[in-house]
């Protein structure tokens, strides 16, 4: 299994991106705390760590943990927005510290819709920067992107821009819009895309990447809207190869081991040849519509077998079809049973509430809402960023 842990390292940011699923709340970790969870991952035998956020680059002690990671012998990879990998001494600290792998974030090669996108000025020429920096210090780097609405027309172009400027660039990775937490949740009108919305322009994008021999994932999007790319599907992948995720969320949610891939299905998703290694569609509330969802014939096998033969992953399980039906319906037989015992099981605990984490907090919370107002935006509900009676607060 090359099983990948998500540790958020803080949940505030320089950017207010209008969409954020995962603002900033109270909690903060110290070079401690975030030890213990990258402890929790070596004694899972995971493969690699991906430090996030928030701005992970925010946090002073960012080069010790990826130090202490990599000591431990994980993969260590970032999400950032690139902010503070446009100034090349900290690039370089972070690769002396054993960093691997950037995932810079880019939503839109326009730089005013980029601009609008993250409610903040000048940031793709930072994201160029960072990308360039990090080449220049040996990183690898990825592209992610989240499909929203004011990009769902040009993820083509993205890549296309992109690519050109840096050849280098090997891998992408997009994630449709989570419609269900943070500032999202309440800008659903201004960013959740329809399916249809983006189609056309992920599938060029695909083939696009695919014809010059790049890499892609694609994570929460139905498989009926992007067959000829199924292989690519992070659920779709996570099913085939049977593999696990935790998340440590720096919020009220804490540690989430998540061992079930499938979401929510229309009632014509029972015809479908691909329904048991799709994920469906990503919703957890009303964000997309079901009728969107549309079966599709075509052959499941071939998928797999496209996934458990890639020699580009280093999970590759190396085995054959027959085998993998025997372990694949063994895995469906018990997954109920592995879903609840993975709910049961005891995570470490994620951060703490320190008299400073809650000034910032409530200083971060006082400017974001003057950003998001300028902008017609919503705040984020403030449930799941605290642990208990957040109205009373
Ligand atoms: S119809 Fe349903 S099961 Fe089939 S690909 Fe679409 S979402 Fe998946």
């Amino acid at each position: 299994m090359a099983n990948l842990g998500y540790l958020q390292v803080v949940r505030h940011c320089n950017h207010v991106c209008g969409f954020c699923s995962n603002p900033t709340t109270p909690y903060s970790h110290d070079l401690e705390s975030m030890q213990t969870l990258v402890d929790d991952f070596v004694a899972r035998d995971y493969f690699g760590v991906i430090l996030t956020g928030g701005e992970p680059t925010l946090h002073p002690d960012l080069p010790a943990i990826a130090r202490y990671a990599r000591d431990q012998g994980l993969h260590v990879r970032m999400i950032t927005n690139g902010h503070r990998l446009a100034e090349r001494s900290f690039a370089e600290a972070m690769a002396d510290a054993g960093l691997q792998l950037v995932h810079v974030s880019i939503y839109s090669v326009d730089p005013a819709i980029e601009a609008e996108l993250r409610g903040t000025e000048g940031t793709l020429e930072r994201a160029f920067a960072a990308i360039e920096n990090a080449l220049r210090v040996g990183l690898e780097v990825n592209i992610n992107c989240v499909i929203n609405r004011k990009n769902a027309d040009h993820l083509d172009r993205n890549v296309k821009a992109l690519t050109g400027r840096f050849p280098q660039l090997r891998h992408f990775v997009w994630n449709n819009l989570d419609p269900s937490m943070g500032r999202a949740e309440v800008n659903q009108d201004q960013y959740t895309p329809r399916l249809a919305d983006f189609e056309l322009s992920l599938h060029r994008a695909l083939r696009f990447l695919h014809k010059s021999g790049r890499t892609f994932r694609v994570e929460k999007v139905p498989l009926c809207y992007m067959t000829d790319f199924a292989w690519a599907s992070t659920e779709t992948r996570k099913i085939v190869k049977g593999e696990e995720r935790i998340v440590y969320f720096l919020d009220a949610k804490q540690g989430v081991r998540q061992t079930e891939w499938d979401h929510l299905y229309a009632p014509g998703c029972d015809r479908c040849t691909l329904r048991e290694i799709c994920g469906g569609l990503f919703d957890r509330g009303d964000g997309y519509d079901p009728a969107e969802l549309a079966p599709v014939f075509v052959d499941r096998d071939r998928i797999v077998q496209t996934i458990l033969e890639d020699p580009s992953d280093p999970a590759r399980q190396r085995i054959g079809l027959a085998e993998w039906r025997v372990l694949h319906a063994e895995r469906v037989a018990r997954a109920k049973e592995e879903a609840a015992e993975a709910r049961r099981h005891q995570l470490p605990v994620v951060g703490q509430i320190t008299d400073k984490g809650l000034r910032r907090f409530e200083a971060k919370r006082r400017a974001e809402s003057r950003r998001t107002a300028e902008r017609n935006l919503q705040m984020e509900r403030l449930a799941e960023q605290l642990p208990a009676g957040p109205d009373e607060r």
